[in-house]
């Protein structure tokens, strides 16, 4: 079994982003507008030496109690209860929130292993803009930019610390292979 890894966060931190990187495809849907997200949407990440499953959730909305966005958050729960890790991203370009506060309450009462991380913070100094996300109390926030790529390979080495490595390693044999063919310079 793979490890699998579930991005959750306010809507419009940097979620998407951050699956399409370590997915390295475009398949979520980014964009300014909040909510885009409503279902899972899953994908396959290598990473160094590791292979997991990513999954992108369209987020938590907590003080929406009725319709589509509560729908969301019924759906970002489910992911939650399959993950091994989940990743809790926040903006540190806009700071700690109450509603973060409210979603480190809900993730905590998972149980589950749960990796914070500081998005759109490039061009930041690290230790700064973490400082006040240990408020959370759900252990040591980690500084990444999603659309940049810094700190992401830390965040999925911190991330799967606690997975045993030959879980995920599949041969390569198994991987299917595509050929790229075709005359010079096409
Ligand atoms: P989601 O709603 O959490 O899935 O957020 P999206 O991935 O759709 O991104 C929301 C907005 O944040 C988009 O305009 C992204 O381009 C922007 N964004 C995402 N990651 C970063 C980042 O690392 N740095 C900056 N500056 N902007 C980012
Ligand atoms: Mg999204």
């Amino acid at each position: 079994m793979k490890p699998t890894l579930v991005i959750v966060g306010r809507p419009n931190v940097g979620k998407s982003t951050l699956f399409n990187r370590l997915t390295r495809s475009r398949s979520a849907i980014v964009a300014d507008m909040p909510g885009v997200t409503r279902d899972r949407h899953y994908g396959h990440a290598i990473w160094g030496n590791r292979s997991l499953i990513i999954v992108d959730t369209g987020g938590f909305e907590p003080d929406v109690k009725t319709g589509l966005p509560h729908e969301t958050v019924k759906q970002t729960l489910l992911a939650v209860d399959e993950a091994d890790t989940v990743v809790f991203l926040l903006d540190g370009r806009q700071g700690l929130t109450s509603q973060d506060e409210i979603i480190a309450e809900q993730l905590r009462r998972t149980g589950r292993r749960i990796c914070v991380a500081v998005n759109k913070t490039e061009g930041m100094a690290s230790d700064a803009v973490v400082a006040e996300f240990h408020k959370l109390g759900l252990g040591n926030p980690i500084a990444i930019s999603s659309a940049h790529g810094d700190g992401v390979a830390d965040l999925v080495e911190l991330a799967l610390a606690h997975v045993p490595p030959d879980l995920d390693n599949i041969p390569e044999e198994t991987y299917p292979k595509i050929a790229i063919v075709g005359r010079p310079n096409v």
